[in-house]
């Protein structure tokens, strides 16, 4: 089996590579160990930064009148204050995210791709890349019981925060700098939500955070998050922070008292602001969750696997178009250095203000200070979702 491209893992960030490469006669294979549509543990909150990539892609229709949207955000827990605002009107931006079970949104992105012209391959479990002369040249993988050897010009891994692909090839590390871990459960009952993307830094959890995000009729996707680093210093069990969150928190607890869970408690990793990901060797690029590329503040990784996705198939069919053939992906005009112009400046930011947002003493007078007015709450609102470029 022999494509221009393969890529690996059908997540946000491989679906929309796969798109993007379909839709210009790219030979491209998706391949998934899952069968879709299948479950993904998150918070299911996606930012108006990642509509926008949906919406690129011709999905309005599928998505407006289908899901539930939120239209503003809410940020409270440090103190009394509260930052509540609607999503800012931009000319670049819509005015509004949604809130979609990943069973649904990862199946609409590969089904997508498929129609598009992709070649999708579920149930199928990379286990291994395939290199030659220090270039990855395939993967092998595992079907139904056989072994599989895929050949291919490019491979682009979008095999999520646990990547095969860069671990075999020790790209990723596990400096827990870079590393989140986060839960979540699905609630009903749950009161006085609706058309916002609620976040708690509630001090009961400090230095973790707090999330509800409303999927209608009550129901909803509540979790906590917190940096590895955090977990293991102050030995958090993230368990027991929910339950604080739920009974305890001054905020978010009135919310969330009488709600009952409805699904199972699970967890994740999260690889964030670029800082865990070498993200590229010869013959194999890194994208999404694999490339380490989650917003260090919100843990929001959705928008950045769309996006990444998205620039990792300019970049394949940069090469392409050249003449110069895939053998200089990625040495040539390298695309962790596109990754890093594009982001790294608002990730650098978002480091800094971990290093002071997880101190109660300098978030009371902050949150104070950014609700006082319309025109610093909407500041927040997209400093927080990146609502700029
Ligand atoms: C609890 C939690 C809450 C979160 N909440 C939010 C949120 O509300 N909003 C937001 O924007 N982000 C959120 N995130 C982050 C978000 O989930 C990720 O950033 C996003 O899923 C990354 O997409 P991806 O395509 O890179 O990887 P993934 O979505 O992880 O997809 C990777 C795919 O690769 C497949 N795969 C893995 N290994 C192999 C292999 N060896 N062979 C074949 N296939 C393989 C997997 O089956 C999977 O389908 C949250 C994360 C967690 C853990």
């Amino acid at each position: 089996m022999h494509y221009e491209v393969v890529i690996v893992g059908a997540g946000p960030a491989g679906s929309t590579c796969a798109y993007y490469l379909a839709v210009h006669g790219v030979n491209v294979l998706l391949i998934d160990k899952e069968n879709f549509p299948r479950e993904k543990v998150c918070g299911d909150g996606i930012a108006p930064r990642a509509v926008r990539s949906l919406y690129k892609m011709g999905l309005q229709d599928r998505f407006d009148g289908h899901f539930n949207k939120f239209h503003s955000f809410l940020f409270a827990g440090a103190g009394k204050s509260v930052v509540y605002n609607p999503i800012p009107p931009t000319p670049r931006f819509p005015d509004h995210g949604y809130i979609i079970k990943r069973h649904d949104l990862d199946k609409i992105l590969l089904d997508h791709a498929r129609e598009r012209g992709a070649e999708i391959l579920e149930n199928c479990e990379v286990k291994e890349p395939l290199v030659e002369g220090g270039r990855v040249v395939g993967v092998l993988a595992e079907r139904e019981g056989g072994r599989l050897e895929i050949t291919a010009d490019v491979v682009v891994g979008a095999d999520g925060a646990r990547s095969t692909l860069g671990s075999s090839l020790n790209l990723i590390s596990n400096d827990p700098r870079y590393i989140g871990v986060s839960i979540r459960q699905y609630f009903e009952g749950v009161e006085e939500i609706g058309d916002c993307l609620e976040v708690y830094p509630e001090r009961v959890i400090s230095p973790a955070s707090g999330w509800i995000f409303p999927l209608g009729e009550g129901i909803a996707n509540v979790g906590v998050g917190a940096m590895l680093y955090h977990i293991k210093q102050k030995n958090i069990n993230l368990r027991e922070y929910l339950d604080r969150f739920i009974n305890d928190s001054s905020h978010a607890s009135g919310k969330l008292k009488r709600a009952k869970p409805i699904s199972p408690l699970k967890g994740a990793i999260l690889r964030v602001g670029l800082g865990g990901s070498k993200i590229e060797c010869p013959g194999l690029i890194l994208i999404g969750d694999a490339a380490s590329a989650t917003n260090p503040v919100s843990g929001e990784g959705i928008t950045y696997a769309l996006e990444t996705g998205e620039m990792a198939a300019e970049h394949i069919l940069e090469s392409r178009m050249s003449g110069r053939g895939y053998h200089h992906v990625p040495r040539e005009d390298s695309f962790r250095e596109k990754l890093i112009s594009r982001y790294g400046n608002y990730f650098r930011k978002g480091w800094r203000c971990i290093r002071w947002g997880n101190r109660p003493m300098f978030m009371k007078p902050l949150l104070y200070v950014m609700s006082r007015s319309k025109e610093r709450r909407e500041y927040m609102v997209r400093a927080l979702m990146y609502l700029r470029h």
